[in-house]
């Protein structure tokens, strides 16, 4: 990431020049004659994502003028750095401190590519941070979705239960946080019935991992990521289709780390911990039928409507253990849902929260880092779709319409009610290439959360004071 952008231009750096579309006219007026010329006979006329390169008089490269979209400050420079030649450019006009961060963050977003399996590609042109930018803002907020991105494109042979926690110890380990895992039928005996009944069928065994960090007094905030490492459906098998991208079904915990390591990057005061119940939800012998009924941690006990519904019931007993301890601020990311994407398609996240002045915080960090969430309701009449008729509530609404919102309100009835809580259902994927946001794995709604809690609990630890006698 920071291989992107770079402290110093050399004499062999070329300006970039960004120019809003409206304003090329005026901006092409003040040029020299030959450099008005070549972009006018090359069809240059900074419409967004165009790229003009102006020849200097030796045949070299005098001038890289792109076209920016002011509406879109970040996702405008998102793929600058595959797309301009190999070399390193700087910003050639003054930008304001917000315009630097967004132009270096873009940059560097587009920078990505996952190259663990193969010969890395071209190098990505380099951008010599732009004049004001935080850079550590930029630095913390690429790395973590980076960190997203890798986790999920991970094929599920090399990212299952054992290679999600190795990676969260990793991460504990760069910050100085603590790491446990309960793993396998240690689930049983500490009581996390419902997280080994779903992973129990997998070759690589079930666990749950628990991350702590920061001031004990501080505000608790704690992160509950879905790390199902790969979503077979379990004896409701899926088709093909369904069931090929399902190693991105550990998203949810890709997001929960990648959260992890900005706060704890920021060093935000707060007393953070992870939990991510990592699984997979395979098929063989002891697997769960449909029908089974299963204990939970909170007491209640599950109906399996359906074994593809696998994600809420991890969570309810990782949501029972969040709220055991009445956090200050509860978040999840899970890939729950399909209805989730039928109503907000692939790029928006799906957000839930109990406590409308905090959806709005989020609502408004979102926008602010272009980082697009929508809140849905957590719509109470539809709790009666979670009725099991045996057990004390089922994984499988009755009713085919509204399942984001009955998949909500299932995860709701584990969280305490007083407990402030946010819910994302993401696709932690992009289907399609869009500037700085490659096809593959990708953090939604990451930045959104994190500008939220950052501007709730505080930026940064008090710094000791030294008192004077
Ligand atoms: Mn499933
Ligand atoms: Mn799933």
């Amino acid at each position: 990431m920071t291989a992107s952008l770079i402290n110093r231009a050399t004499a062999a750096t070329v300006p970039l020049v960004p120019i809003e579309s409206g304003n090329f006219e005026a901006w092409a007026r003040a040029q020299a004659r030959p450099v008005r010329e070549w972009l006018r006979a090359t069809g240059f006329t900074a419409a967004r994502g165009q790229i003009g390169l102006v020849p200097d008089a030796a045949g070299g490269l005098a001038m890289a003028a792109v076209g920016i979209d002011p509406g879109d400050p970040i996702w405008s420079y998102g793929d600058l750095a595959p797309r301009l030649p190999v070399g390193s450019y700087r910003c050639a006009i003054d930008l304001d401190p917000a315009g630097a961060t967004a132009a270096a963050t873009g940059w560097a977003m587009g920078s990505y590519r996952f190259d663990r399996y193969r010969r890395p590609g071209r190098a990505a042109a380099k951008l010599v941070w732009p004049k004001g930018a935080d850079r550590a803002a930029v630095t913390q907020a690429v790395a973590a979705t980076f960190l997203v991105r890798d986790l999920v494109n991970t094929p599920a042979g090399d990212m299952g239960p054992p290679e999600l926690a190795a990676a969260a110890r990793r991460l504990a380990r760069r910050h100085g946080a603590q790491y446990r895992a309960i793993i396998g039928r240690d689930l049983l005996r500490r009581n996390y019935p419902a997280i080994h009944a779903v992973g129990r069928a997998a070759a690589k065994a079930p666990r749950l991992i628990d991350l702590r960090w920061g001031r004990p007094g501080a505000p608790k905030v704690t992160l509950v990521g879905k790390g199902v490492c790969f979503d077979t459906g379990g004896l409701d098998l899926k088709s093909a289709a369904g069931m090929k991208l399902m190693k991105k079904d550990m998203g949810g915990a890709a997001h929960v780390l990648g959260l992890a390591d900005m706060i704890m990057a920021a060093g935000l005061d707060v007393r953070l911990r992870v939990l991510v119940p990592a699984v997979e939800n395979s098929v063989a012998g002891d697997a769960v039928y449909p029908l089974d009924v299963v204990p939970s941690r909170s007491g209640r006990t599950i109906e399996i409507g359906h074994t593809d519904a696998e994600g809420r019931v991890v969570l309810a007993d990782a949501l029972t253990e969040a709220c055991r301890e009445t956090p200050d601020l509860v978040v999840d990311f899970a890939t729950l849902t399909g209805a989730a994407r039928v109503a907000l398609g692939i790029e928006v996240a799906a957000m839930f929260c109990n406590d409308d002045d905090l959806a709005e915080a989020v609502s408004a960090s979102a926008r602010r880092a272009a980082d697009p969430v929508w809140r849905l309701p957590l719509w109470q009449p539809y709790a009666d779709y979670n009725r099991s008729a045996v057990a004390d509530i089922s994984n499988e609404p009755s009713r085919a319409q509204g399942g984001a919102i009955a998949a909500a309100l299932f995860l709701e009835s584990f969280v305490g009610a007083d407990i402030p809580w946010v819910h994302f259902d993401i696709m932690a994927w992009n289907l399609y290439d869009r500037p700085g946001r490659p096809k593959g794995g990708e953090a939604m709604g990451l930045r959104a959360m994190f500008g939220a809690i950052a501007e709730r609990f505080g930026r940064r630890r008090a710094p000791a004071r030294r008192t004077r006698g």
